[in-house]
């Protein structure tokens, strides 16, 4: 399989008054194409932070990622803003669906910002919507929508340009857990079966049974890597030693010591 997705060393420092805030301090790993992945960890341990990194929205303080074989912040900024358009899907807390356009009218704004609003993209917009269960809201108004179903126009509007990467922060923090099952389960289907690599921000352990692996963040750093079928109580305490750790080697980065 190829790498769709590769950070190394990755620092963030939020300057603070006079101090500064370490929010991810060293991390690295491999993602594979069709590879789905649950990034969990306590509130304040740097999803969000890595996310945004990983989405191109937010500048490193050192450290690389590449996707899809091509270095990120090697790029200048428009460049980098039109390879995050073609090339990655995300959703993050706030949604920012386009007020005065329907639900299908969003999902197919981004088919026509990158010249794909045709006969092969177009059935896909609707189809996606139908996938996460708006079939009865294609067109309405953000504002005619409940924070869940917004929240699934904007994953079926992260998904319709079939991005190498999909990201997405807690998709499923406003939906009741029948929905919230039904979306993950969405999206771990497109991911394998687009082969896009995705990753979900969660802290719900519920949610991460449909995960090819699951990552833990602790303060910044990589805790455990594991895979549902492990014992998951170690997420829920750090400090347990009851999970596996996944080895470098086992997660496609050679360099000693950064999984530990
Ligand atoms: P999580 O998503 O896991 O809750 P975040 O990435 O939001 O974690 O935050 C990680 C750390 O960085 C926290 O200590 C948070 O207070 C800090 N932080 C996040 N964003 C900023 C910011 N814009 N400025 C300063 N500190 C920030
Ligand atoms: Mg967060």
């Amino acid at each position: 399989m190829a790498i769709a997705l590769e950070a190394r060393s990755v620092v963030k420092q939020y300057q603070v008054g006079s101090g500064t805030v370490t929010a991810v301090d060293g991390v690295s790993f491999t993602l594979e194409q069709g590879e789905f992945v649950a990034l969990v960890g306590p509130s304040g341990s740097g999803k969000t932070t890595m996310l945004a990194i990983l989405a191109g929205l937010l500048q490193p303080t050192s450290g690389t990622i590449a996707i899809d074989g091509e270095e990120l912040f090697d790029m200048k900024e428009s460049a980098r803003a039109e390879f995050r358009r073609r090339k990655i899907g995300f959703t993050f807390q706030a949604n920012n669906l386009v007020p005065y356009l329907t639900a299908l009218e969003n999902v197919e704004l981004l088919l026509r910002l990158n010249g794909q609003y045709n006969a092969a993209g177009k059935p896909r917009a609707k189809e996606l919507l139908v996938l996460l269960g708006l079939e009865e809201r294609l067109n309405v108004l953000p504002r005619q929508l409940s924070g869940g179903q917004q929240q699934r126009v904007a994953i079926a509007r992260s998904l319709i340009n079939q991005p190498a990467l999909m990201l997405s922060d807690e998709p499923t923090a406003s939906l009741d857990t029948e929905r919230a099952y039904q979306v993950v389960e969405t999206l771990a289907s497109l991911v394998h079966e687009q082969g896009n690599a995705g990753i979900m921000v969660t802290h719900d352990l519920r949610m991460v049974e449909y995960a090819d692996r699951i990552i833990q963040m602790v303060d910044g750093r990589l805790g455990q890597i594991v895979t549902p079928k492990d014992d998951l109580s170690c997420l829920a305490d750090p400090n347990a030693a009851a999970c596996r750790l996944i080895t470098a080697e086992e997660l496609g980065y050679a360099e000693a010591g950064t999984a530990a």
